[in-house]
């Protein structure tokens, strides 16, 4: 039986830093703020800020909605978005995407104050990550996957990481995060020849494809650790990873499960670069 990784223990101790930083910053008359800008309905956008404004409260950090329609002009929501970013009450902005057809979204990321960029969308906080330059904030789904592997002690320098995907908002930055810790990285896609075999020679498996339940046991080996970083529904509208769970856990040393795996761990990095924000702009 592997070692399931769940992220409960690792938020449980993120909360207990993050409570004592918010306590210092209350002191100093700053009250950590979210702002969550959603144009439209789509349920995944609702399911995320749904877990995000629950994170905020039991951590203690506040935080509002601001709901547009989804045929929003391009020139109002620019507006919306300086307004917050002059707005000294607000410490984090997160914008959800993919924002709809009419939004050109290279602008937005160019006009998010980096200093409030809590989903890391600006290309300045980008080149942070690249730079390996720690003032800037980096995205919550890679910070939450190195985070859990902290916790738990999985070592990262010196191992064989193989990740699938490689998206601007997981698999790159990830990678690039990963090589900094020493991890020798390689990164799978679309067009990798070979993938299982690949996947099964690692040490380390990190899948963030977005294809529910592809890594099957031929892509696993015993002794491994493996990160499910995807959130798919199954055939029955269940939510599932990228990991096939039931085939793949009695072969690995350790994995995490979806749901109750990284999901939390990432909204809690969310709640952490809105505290990590305040601190800089108080
Ligand atoms: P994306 O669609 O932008 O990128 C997917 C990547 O996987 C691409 O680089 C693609 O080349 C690769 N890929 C897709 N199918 C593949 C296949 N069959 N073989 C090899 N490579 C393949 O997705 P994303 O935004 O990076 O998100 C990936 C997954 O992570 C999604 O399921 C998403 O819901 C999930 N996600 C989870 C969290 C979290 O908090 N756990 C946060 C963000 C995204």
């Amino acid at each position: 039986m592997a070692n399931v990784l769940l992220g409960k223990n690792v938020t449980d101790e993120m909360k207990e830093k993050m409570q004592a930083d918010i306590k210092a910053l209350n002191a100093k008359g700053v009250e950590p703020k979210l702002a969550i800008v959603r144009l439209g309905e789509r349920e995944d956008d609702l399911a995320y800020e749904r877990g995000a404004l629950k994170r905020c409260e039991t951590i203690g950090v506040l935080s509002e909605v601001f709901k547009f329609p989804a045929d929003m002009a391009q020139a109002d929501l620019v507006n919306e978005i300086k307004k917050l970013n002059n707005d000294n009450k607000i410490h984090g902005i997160l914008i959800f995407r993919p924002l709809p057809e009419q939004i050109n979204e290279e602008e937005i990321k160019n006009i998010i104050n980096p200093d409030k960029d809590v989903d890391s969308m600006s290309p300045v906080n980008a080149a942070k990550v690249f730079e390996g330059d720690e003032s800037g904030i980096y995205p919550c789904t890679p910070e939450a996957v190195i985070e859990l592997m902290d916790h738990y002690g999985i070592e990262i320098k010196g191992k064989r990481i193989t990740l699938i995907g490689r998206s601007m908002v997981v698999g790159k930055p990830l990678a690039i995060m990963l090589i900094k810790r020493h991890g020798t990285v390689t990164v799978c896609h679309t067009r990798t020849v070979e993938l299982e075999k690949t996947c099964r020679e690692a040490e380390i498996l990190i899948a963030a494809a977005g294809k529910a339940k592809m890594v099957t046991k031929d892509f696993v080996s015993p002794g491994q650790t493996v990160i499910d970083v995807g959130i798919n529904m199954d055939e029955n509208w269940k939510l599932c990873g990228d990991v096939n769970f039931d085939e793949v856990e009695p072969i690995v040393d350790s994995i995490t499960p979806v749901p109750r795996g990284l999901g939390s761990v990432t909204t809690s990095v969310l709640v952490r670069n809105v505290i990590k924000s305040a601190k800089k702009l108080a």
